[in-house]
């Protein structure tokens, strides 16, 4: 303990913080228990679908060109696959974010005269532009797709009426996101977009349901394409690419819709025979192969983070007895200076750029300043320790991350130390 005391007191966490830290980590025993077993069983599934697919050496060989009888890459898919209990999984470095991912997702799937339907709430910002809510060249509006949007109930709830209402001859996909993003919704859990998908196909069978699926990987025990999802869709530098992928996405789903994606990806009649790995297999293996245990540092640094400025009297969303269905955490931090001091702790506690400090900036599409913390191996991965908030009440940080538990807790250490040392929370 004295040695933990001196080390950590060389990063500029007082007695005082780490005592409070250890009141917290005692209280939340029994939720870290729970959060190691959805980890244990999720290591568990990955490793036997290595197995099921006799992972060896040449699967991490790097193909050049046209990538032609890629092995790796094909096993990787397959993985994938079974991880996610889908039947046909595409999991590439050319799908280059999140946000394509989910383009290529929906480009492929909808039609000229077709019609998109958010069942459950506007979709991720950046999907604004891609469905054309926003202006944009090559916006699926563009391509003659229509758009329908039915909002949450005041309790955060699906609006089971407005979605009967809204589903008409022309509806051809719904989009549903798993995690909050940014929004101050609760995420939807796994259970809860099966009961929403299994609504959608009694009243028109046919419609395929896609899940954004970002942040939310490992979290359960269960993915949304276990429970009828028909492509669930991700970005490899959040949750499944364990913090090791260097770039990348994923789509898994029905075979139908895969292949589609593939022909969309690269070109119709080529698909998903083509696409060099140009060396990152390793890293795309060996980070799914980290990647329950990363989430699992992620969530108990979300908990703790909740747990302790909850203490201090700060709403949190989700509160720290709640389950989680994200990596997360949301805390109303109420005031500019609060916030400020939040970022620049984070950012202090990063492995990379630890001694830069963050300043609210103009960010495009934005309309306050928005201040971020992020010191990452991987540009603008958000599975390791970051946290972002817009300059606006209630200055809600929004913070996710750290590639291991420990480095979270000290994120989360520091972000109080600052916040005391500039006298903006007096506990005692
Ligand atoms: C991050 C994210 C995206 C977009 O991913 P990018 O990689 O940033 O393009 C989409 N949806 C959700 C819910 C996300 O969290």
């Amino acid at each position: 303990m004295n040695n933990l005391c001196d080390i950590y007191g060389k990063l500029g966490i007082s007695p005082k913080v780490l005592s409070l830290a250890k009141e917290a980590e005692e209280a939340l025993t029994q939720r870290f228990k729970e959060i190691d077993e959805v980890a244990e069983f999720n290591q568990a599934k990955v490793t036997l679908a290595m197995h099921n697919n006799r992972v060896n050496a040449t699967c991490f060989a790097a193909t050049t060109g046209y990538g032609y009888n890629d092995y790796g890459r094909d096993t990787l898919e397959k993985i994938y696959a079974e991880c996610f209990g889908a039947e046909a999984a595409l999991v590439r470095p050319q799908i280059t974010c999140g946000t394509h991912a989910l383009t290529v997702a929906l480009s492929a799937n909808l039609l000229p005269g077709d019609e998109l339907l958010c069942p459950a709430g506007g979709p991720y910002d950046t999907l604004e532009e891609v469905i054309g809510i926003r202006p944009s060249p090559c916006s699926l509006k563009e391509y003659g797709v229509s758009y329908r949007q039915v909002e949450l109930k005041e309790d955060g709830t699906f609006d089971y009426d407005a979605i009967r209402a809204a589903i008409n001859e022309k509806t051809k996909m719904a989009e549903i996101q798993r995690s909050k993003g940014y929004k101050t919704r609760p995420s939807f859990s796994v259970e809860q977009i099966g009961e929403l998908i299994r609504f959608i196909k009694s009243i028109k069978p046919d419609v395929i349901c896609m899940v954004d699926n970002c942040y939310g990987e490992f979290t359960e025990y269960l993915e949304p394409t276990h429970v009828g999802a028909d492509m669930a869709v991700g970005s490899l530098i959040k949750n499944p690419g364990g913090g090791l992928a260097p770039i990348g996405g994923y789509i898994c789903g029905t075979q139908e819709c895969v292949d589609r994606c593939a022909y969309r990806l690269s070109a119709p009649g080529l698909g998903q025979e083509v696409g060099a790995n140009l060396g990152v297999m390793t890293s795309f293996y060996q980070g799914l192969f980290l990647a329950p245990n990363v989430v699992a540092g992620a969530l108990k640094g979300a908990v703790f983070a909740a747990y302790i400025y909850e203490k201090l009297g700060f709403r949190t969303v989700p509160h720290s007895s709640e389950p989680r269905a994200d990596i997360i955490q949301a805390i109303e931090l109420k005031s500019p200076e609060a916030l400020k001091a939040f970022c620049v702790g984070i950012q202090a506690a990063a492995p990379v750029d630890s001694y830069v400090t963050p300043e609210p900036w103009a960010m495009p599409g934005y309309d306050s300043e928005v201040i971020m913390a992020a010191g990452t191996f991987i540009q603008g991965s958000s599975i390791e320790l970051s946290a972002d908030g817009p300059m606006r009440e209630p200055y809600a940080v929004f913070f996710q991350g750290g590639l291991t538990w420990h480095n979270a807790k000290l994120g989360i250490l520091t972000s109080l130390q600052t916040l005391i040392n500039r006298g903006l929370i007096n506990h005692e």
